[in-house]
């Protein structure tokens, strides 16, 4: 009888379990498991510490080895091979008393070993369905060697060149950085339950972009409308994609550092937007709170739990003082559950506890890294990254034959193209610009190469400017001497290729620069290139905009392409030769010299507006000695042909409530080669309760046409592009006239009116 009724009561749990809901299911899993934790064990799973100590075969007597073994660490990262995480692995579930499996995160930031273009670039080719490629061949091959989280994408609109970590980042524009945003989330996500895809984390969570002077981790002090409006919507977005985990930004938000912000971490994250999620901080951004002047490890650590972070980065706070904090009534018992189960539950999500080693298979980490399909995607997708800025007399495309000077201090450097943040990459599986060239000129064409100049002409400069193993030979002769051998050589060719610019790490993380000129050094080179009166093409290298006003008057032919990752050298060569015709567009706003910054196309118009076309009149909202136009506008991009748009239709010009307005051109390739181009709408509210941008980007279409060929480019406009946050935060439309605007890049741009009541 007893066994009977054992038996029905076990066949009834089965079937409720059956019943349950994923969600439900995953609560009565984590329930269980923190029955049994202890207090410790509970805060351990808060640990993210620094492996740094890791080496292959030590896992388990390292001094990580051991917090593992005591249930003291929930996640580690930046670990590279398969073979460490492995083992690392076998230490939580074999040696640990719960045998929780371990979370290993990493920089998987723009690809893993096969590297795409750096983010910033990426966004130029306005091609959602290619970045979330990008996304998902990156988390396809970091989950082949183990790893199961990026700490990507990073979705911080920044307005100011000067900050480095611009080059991270998808621009100044908040709807087309939701756009990527979503992408991104999509691409590394996916379904979880694959071993293919991994948890996202979106960061820097918030306005780090917006660091005052463009100096990394400054304070950031800004309105509520303009944080709602203009900074906050792509993290949203990726909120909203189902991003798994969020990273807290290290800088200070309006008086209290985005890691002991509550307003953002709570009332705006969770409250407003509905995160589930985990946030962990930044590396040390516990501990710096107390740069920061909040208090001593200890109460920081308390502040940083209340407002809302879950994991803590390297700093130990969390696993040092929360106990003490506990006892002192400080924190309570039920945020520290709170924060457990949320990591728990991204462990689940992952389904590393059905299968600790999910992300350890040593056939996949052979087979699937790598690879020449993913290097082909990498190629094409960084070829659509490119942005030409300028094509006098059609110098470009070059033909593949004749003698070409390839010359620059960033000509042929492997170890650069890849750009930072590239944590996995192998530098010495890049390609530099001279091999790519070389290789898809094919026999017919000659190169020369000199190196023409060093990155700048400071040595000290140079070194700090080249970290990470990205070295550049200097060359110690004088100059003079330098230049003249590029000279040399200049003489002897048809066509000069200049590759200059910054290196890969002028620009990432603590790479602000004041000045944006490309440095002296080579503007030297390039001046002297000129004046053989050879045909010059600029390739430039950049993880910024740059100011190069006097470049754009006098040199025929400017080719950006930022850092294009692993396979550029032959991206590069692919435009150059024609072979792909460029479609890029700028995300940025080039300014003409750093004392314009911020310079952004979605500004305001101010009481004093300079008049359209004009540069100084008194007493307008301008400056004496230069005028407010950018060099290069956002949305601006070149190709080999010309694109012509018609008029706007509309399909009414009174609209009332809810209805739809469709807007439509006629976009005509009047060149004679086939192209892509990216369709843009802007829209302006031209009166409301609050000031309104002269313009903001609603829609954008990437379209391809042969040459010569038509097609009418639609967007459907509801009332929800027209909405925004006014000064009461309310988020809603307000009725009256708006200006449709659609061009190829912001400044050029067809207009129709429209009024819109409610
Ligand atoms: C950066 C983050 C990065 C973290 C871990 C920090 O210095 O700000 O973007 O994810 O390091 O490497």
């Amino acid at each position: 009888m007893k066994c009977n009724i054992i038996i029905i009561a076990a066949f009834l749990f089965s079937q409720f379990a059956m019943a349950q809901t994923p969600d439900a299911k995953m609560k009565t899993f984590v329930d269980a498991l923190m029955k049994k934790m202890t207090l410790d064990e509970k805060i351990g799973q808060l640990n993210l510490p620094g492996s740094g100590d890791i080496v292959t075969g030590q896992a388990s007597n390292s001094d990580i080895g051991k917090k593992i073994k005591e249930g003291k660490v929930g996640g580690l990262f930046n670990i590279k091979s398969l073979e460490k995480i492995k083992a690392v692995q076998k230490v939580a579930v074999e040696e640990s008393r719960l045998k929780i499996p371990l979370l290993f995160g990493m920089d998987v930031i723009h690809g893993y070993e096969t590297v795409f273009p750096i983010p910033l670039a990426l966004s130029c080719s306005w091609d959602m369905k290619a970045i979330e490629r990008s996304a998902q061949i990156a988390a396809s091959e970091a989950s082949a060697d183990g790893i199961s989280w990026t700490f990507s994408p990073m979705v911080d609109i920044a307005r100011d060149p000067r900050w480095g970590r611009i080059a991270e980042g998808n621009g100044e524009d908040a709807y087309l950085g939701s756009q990527i945003a979503r992408a991104m989330v999509k691409g590394y996500q996916g379904d979880l339950s694959k071993n293919n895809n991994i948890m996202a984390c979106v960061k820097h969570y918030a306005l780090y972009g917006a660091a005052e002077a463009g100096r990394d981790y400054n304070t950031t002090d800004m309105s509520l409308t303009r944080m709602f409006n203009e900074y906050l919507p792509p993290y949203k977005a990726a909120v909203d994609a189902g991003a798994g985990s969020v990273m807290a930004s290290f800088n200070d938000i309006n008086g209290v550092p985005a890691t002991a912000n509550k307003f953002l971490m709570t009332d705006v994250l969770r409250k407003q937007w509905g995160f589930k999620g985990f946030v962990v901080t930044d590396y040390t951004g516990i501990n710096e709170l107390q740069a920061h002047g909040l208090g001593d490890l200890k109460t920081v650590s308390a502040l940083a739990l209340n407002a809302g972070i879950h994991m803590d980065m390297v700093g130990e706070g969390f696993l040092t003082t929360l106990k003490k904090s506990l006892s002192e009534g400080k924190v309570t018992q039920q945020q520290i559950e709170n924060a457990c189960r949320l990591i728990l539950e991204a462990k689940y999500k992952l389904g590393l506890f059905d299968n600790p080693y999910k992300y350890c298979d040593e056939n996949r980490a052979k087979t699937e890294i790598f690879t020449d399909a993913n290097r082909k995607e990498a190629r094409k997708i960084a070829a659509d990254c490119f942005v030409l800025l300028r094509n006098q007399n059609n110098t470009l495309p070059l033909k593949k034959s004749g003698t070409i000077a390839v010359i620059g201090p960033l000509a042929d450097s492997k170890e650069n193209m890849p750009g930072t943040w590239s944590v996995a990459a192998n530098f010495s599986k890049a390609t530099s610009l001279l091999s790519g060239l070389k290789e898809v000129a094919g026999n017919n064409t000659k190169f020369l190469y000199a190196k023409g100049s060093n990155l700048d002409a400071d040595p000290a400069f140079e070194q700090r400017a080249t970290m990470f193993g990205k070295t550049l030979q200097r060359d110690n002769r004088p100059a003079a001497d330098i230049i003249a051998e590029a000279v040399n050589i200049a003489n002897q060719s048809d066509v000069i290729v200049a590759a200059l610019g910054e290196a890969a790490e002028m620009t990432g993380e603590a790479s602000s620069r004041t000045n944006l000129d490309i440095p002296e050094a080579q503007k030297d080179l390039l001046k002297a290139l000129l004046k053989t009166g050879k045909p010059v093409v600029l390739v430039l290298f950049t993880g910024r905009p740059l100011t190069i006003k006097w470049e754009n008057d006098n040199v025929p032919a400017i080719l950006n392409v930022w850092f294009g990752g692993s396979e550029a050298g032959y991206a590069v060569a692919d435009v150059l030769f024609g072979d792909v015709n460029p479609s890029g567009k700028l995300t940025t706003t080039w300014p003409q010299n750093v004392g314009q910054v911020p310079l952004y196309y979605n500004h305001k118009m101010t009481g004093r507006p300079l008049a359209e076309g004009k540069w100084f009149q008194k007493f307008q909202s301008n400056y004496l000695d230069v005028s407010n136009d950018p060099v290069y506008p956002f949305g601006y991009g070149l190709s080999y042909t010309s694109f012509s748009y018609s008029d706007i239709k509309l399909s009414s010009s009174s609209l009332k409530g809810n209805q739809t307005l469709t807007a439509s051109v006629t976009v005509t390739n009047t060149g004679n080669k086939d192209g892509k181009e990216v369709v843009q709408l802007y829209i302006r509210d031209v009166v409301g309760t609050n000031s309104r941008p002269l313009k903001e980007l609603k829609g954008f279409q990437k379209i391809e046409l042969k040459a010569g060929e038509s097609k009418t480019v639609s967007f459907n406009i509801t009332t929800v592009d027209l909405k925004y946050y006014n000064t009461d935060l309310k988020y809603d439309w307000e009725p009256g006239e708006f200006h449709i605007m659609i061009g190829g890049n912001s400044k050029d741009v067809k207009l129709a009116k429209v009024d819109w009541v409610k």
